[in-house]
């Protein structure tokens, strides 16, 4: 099959989060199973263009039409990482892509609707006809709307489209001038509450919305995440329209880069091992204390590693520090926050530990630590609110550190408990609790530094358990064909 991604990120030359490294690693994933696949890209000043092959350009004139004129653009062509990335660079004074960082401005929905129709633009003019277009997260959303309104007629009469929401919380909500721009135009129309008008805000359109309706097929990314977001409240409004769409609507569980994070050949760490050495992985534990100041001595290092966000549950990241250190264990967390408030909190409460010989918190977002405290904790909390997804749960269980979790979206399809679960006894490797509140994490707490202080063995086989979970690109890339599949013969 020829897959064509449409992306505001692919990991590493672009990268804000998760949706870059799905992109990427689906696409390496697709093109070992004997298909071709294509990546086309906003070209940011700020993206890592050292991470690129071979940069060349590609197309010196593409015309795209926009707002009853014209916008010409460059498309550069390099390998990322092996994979082929077409980077389109348009010259216009808005400098859409020309603004030292890739998200955040008023005019967001504007830049990356262009990019969208000069992505179909690109594909028309060369002559570019894949079997299936993946578009991914608000920002291209837009582009299974301007294939079936306007591109369809103009030669793209074949191509299907799936598009991948990462993240319900960002819609692309955005004033009806976008429909003026692309030249989809009549606002009455298309900003109808049964198209692409936004429930909350009658004025507006909602770009997501746009994407469920015209895609051929819509995947979120895991099965759990998939069935909250249609029967909860963390379908941001965007529920009602899903449980329409559901015959086209799915969900498929993100694959884990396993050539990046695997402990037997990671070379961040100071001591490799694998399921047959896992003995080893305590020097890595011995060189986390060092360099997190921790007394040595017999206790469990819980840990978190991820964004400061209100997703992640705060207030039970704060509650497990404490239990951790009015329990005789240890806490390493390493996080990173963009909100200002959260940022201070987290300041305070590391200044109030600071001396404390058995908990430190590193504020900042840090590679090499990371890695580090995933090989050498051994719990992992994640008590999150919602979860689409969630990597660091999966990256803990390759290390051999054994995660504790909320049960919602991807969590709750990785995570089973070791003491309660429908999962038979050998395939558990966790603790889960179901309540965002103090009671709820507890149960999983106790029970977790219960196991790891009174039954060693049965830790270990837990840790064991973890380690041999699958949850490499292998599934997903074949969960992925299939839909493919499906709706090329549609
Ligand atoms: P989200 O996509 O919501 O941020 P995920 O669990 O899906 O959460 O992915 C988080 C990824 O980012 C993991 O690979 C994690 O190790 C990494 N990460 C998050 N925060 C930090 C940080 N402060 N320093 C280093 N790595 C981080």
């Amino acid at each position: 099959m020829y897959i064509v991604m449409v992306a505001p990120e692919c990991a590493p030359v672009a990268k804000v989060g998760g949706l870059g490294d799905v992109v990427f690693g689906l696409s390496r994933e697709l093109e070992l199973r004997g298909n071709a696949v294509e990546i086309v890209l906003p070209r940011y000043d700020c993206m890592r263009s050292e991470q690129v092959w071979g940069l060349q350009v590609s197309h010196e004139d593409l015309w795209v039409p926009w707002a009853g004129d014209a916008i010409r653009c460059t498309v550069w062509f390099g390998y990322v990482h092996g994979r082929k990335c077409f980077f389109v660079e348009p010259h216009s004074k808005q400098a859409y892509f020309d603004r030292g960082t890739y998200y955040g401005f008023w005019d967001d929905p504007e830049r990356f609707a262009f990019f969208s129709k000069a992505a179909l633009e690109f594909m028309l003019r060369t002559g570019k006809r894949p079997d299936v277009i993946h578009t991914h997260d608000w920002q291209t959303g837009l582009v299974p709307v301007l294939l079936y309104e306007m591109y369809a007629a103009a030669g793209l009469d074949t191509q299907r489209v799936c598009h991948t929401i990462h993240n319900f919380r960002h819609q692309g909500v955005t004033g009806p001038q976008i429909l003026a721009a692309t030249g989809l135009g009549r606002p009455e129309h298309f900003g109808a509450p049964d198209r692409m008008g936004d429930d909350l805000d009658h004025h507006a359109i909602n770009i997501t919305r746009g994407a469920i309706l015209y895609s051929n097929f819509v995947t979120t990314v895991s099965p759990h995440h998939a069935w909250e977001v249609r029967h909860t409240d963390v379908g941001f409004g965007l529920g009602p329209t899903l449980y329409r769409h559901q015959a086209k609507f799915g969900g498929i569980l993100n694959g884990l880069d396993y050539e990046m994070w695997n402990p037997e050949i990671d070379p961040h760490l100071p001591q490799r091992y694998g399921a047959a050495s896992i003995a080893q992985k305590a020097i890595n534990t011995r060189v986390l204390r060092q360099k997190m100041l921790l007394r040595e001595g017999n206790r469990p290092i819980l840990s978190y590693v991820g964004r400061l966000d209100t997703q992640k549950g705060l207030h039970l990241i704060r509650h497990a520090i404490f239990y951790a250190l009015e329990h005789n264990a240890q806490f390493v967390l390493l996080g990173s926050g963009s909100e200002h408030g959260i940022n201070e909190d987290f300041w305070y409460l590391k200044r109030r530990l600071n001396d404390h010989p058995d908990c430190h918190l590193e504020i900042g977002y840090d590679e090499d630590l990371a890695h580090l405290i995933y090989a050498g904790a051994d719990l992992l909390v994640m008590p999150s609110l919602y979860e689409p997804c969630g990597l660091s749960q999966m990256i803990a269980l390759r290390y051999g550190t054994v995660p504790i979790v909320r049960s919602v979206g991807g969590l709750r399809d990785t995570v089973f408990d070791w003491d309660w679960s429908e999962r038979p006894r050998s395939e558990r490797n966790g603790f889960v609790f179901d309540h965002a509140d103090v009671a709820g994490i507890d149960s999983a707490l106790d029970r977790a530094v219960g196991l790891w202080r009174n039954e060693p063995d049965q830790f270990r086989q837990l840790v064991l358990q973890g380690m041999a979970c699958d949850y490499s690109w292998n599934h997903p890339g074949r969960d992925y064909l299939n839909v493919y599949e499906l709706i090329r013969h549609k």
